[in-house]
């Protein structure tokens, strides 16, 4: 049994989380879910968004299933997303983008694996007023150690998963301290895997060539700004934000979340594709060992793709989340 800490989340987190549940209890997953909460919810019933014993149990466990967290936006508690990240050192935000079967999108040969460092660049939270409603200041932050830590995981992602090629993206063109740093470390690092093809390119270039020719990419490495935006892009090359996973890890902790927000459009309507977060919890099984297990889970979500009276409506099905939840039990 692993022993795994489950935060359903806001708006559609309990629903796709309730689909995870489902399916993993069909197939006997040998987890057991530690139930905490966190994000809007929390602070509205507990008046935290990172109540202390959630932090507690994912101090303890290590592993983390998170559904998504609302954040308000501008004034009120800053990101508990962010927050974990932080302080749990989950350095590397994985994220791949392949397409899909019975998946109608712009491309039909994408599969590439987005590394994003999680935890500096313009992300650490260091913002202040120069002068009050009139000048705002953000700090980006990019230090030797973190940029080793998220570019070594690339290349040794790529070397363990047999890929050919890692991308890394910047603008150290612009931002010559920061992004030059970034990079510096990158032609150090891709010194010491000969057998790995590796270029950079400047991030506006990067942006039209995922664009144009999303195939030509295999593994991309980048700060943490530019990996943001990158990684949903690569989401909506493969059919949207409802189809993708992601993984944050540090060296010793791991949360695997869905990479879409808490859609609070469509809380509560039956409507959020459970697929995204579905193959998260994939990444988590893979991550504790259980390949096997992910494996045949994976085939089935393949499988139920095909029927669309099942699928949910943004991926083009008439069904809801609860329909393709029943689905994949039944192939299961
Ligand atoms: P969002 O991802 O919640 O929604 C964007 C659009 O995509 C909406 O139309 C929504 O209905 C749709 N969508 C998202 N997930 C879907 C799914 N599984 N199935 C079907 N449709 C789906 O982004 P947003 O509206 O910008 O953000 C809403 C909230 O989520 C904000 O508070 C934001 O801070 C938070 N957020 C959290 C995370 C996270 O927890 N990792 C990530 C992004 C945004």
């Amino acid at each position: 049994m692993h022993d795994i800490v489950l935060i359903p989340g806001d708006g559609i987190g309990p629903e796709i989380t309730n689909a995870v549940t489902t399916i993993f209890d069909k197939v006997n997953a040998p987890i057991k879910w530690i139930r905490c909460s966190a994000g809007l919810s929390a602070h509205e019933e507990q008046g935290d968004p990172l109540p202390d014993d959630t932090l507690e149990a994912i101090d303890n466990y290590r592993t983390v299933l998170k559904g998504p967290l609302t954040t308000p936006v501008g004034a009120g508690f800053r990101s508990v997303n962010v927050a974990l990240r932080k302080k749990f050192k989950l350095y590397s935000n994985i994220r791949p983008a392949k397409t899909l079967p019975y998946i109608k999108s712009r491309f039909d040969d994408v599969d590439l694996v987005m590394f994003r460092e999680n935890t500096e660049g313009l992300y650490i939270g260091k913002e202040q007023w120069i002068k009050e409603d009139s000048h705002a200041e953000s700090i980006a932050v990019v230090t030797r150690e973190a940029s080793q830590k998220i570019i070594r995981s690339a290349f040794e992602y790529a070397k363990k998963k047999n890929r050919n090629k890692i991308t890394l993206v910047h603008k150290a063109n612009i931002l010559k301290f920061t992004c030059g740093l970034f990079m510096e470390v990158g032609e150090e690092i891709a010194e010491e895997y000969p057998n790995i093809e590796y270029e950079d390119l400047i991030v506006d270039n990067m942006a039209m060539q995922m664009v144009m020719r999303p195939e030509q990419f295999d593994v991309i490495v980048t700060t943490n700004l530019f990996g943001d935006i990158l990684s949903d892009l690569a989401s909506g090359l493969v059919g949207g934000l409802g189809l993708t996973g992601a993984a944050n890890i540090g060296d010793d902790a791991a949360m695997f979340e869905a990479v879409h927000g808490s859609a609070p459009d469509i809380a509560g309507e039956n409507k959020a594709n459970p697929i995204a977060f579905l193959l998260s919890s994939l990444m988590l099984l893979e991550h504790v060992g259980e390949e096997k297990l992910a494996d045949r889970i994976r085939q089935a979500i393949f499988y139920t793709l095909k029927d669309k009276s099942v699928c949910t409506p943004d991926i083009g099905g008439h069904g809801s989340t609860t329909s393709f939840t029943e689905a994949v039990c039944n192939y299961l």
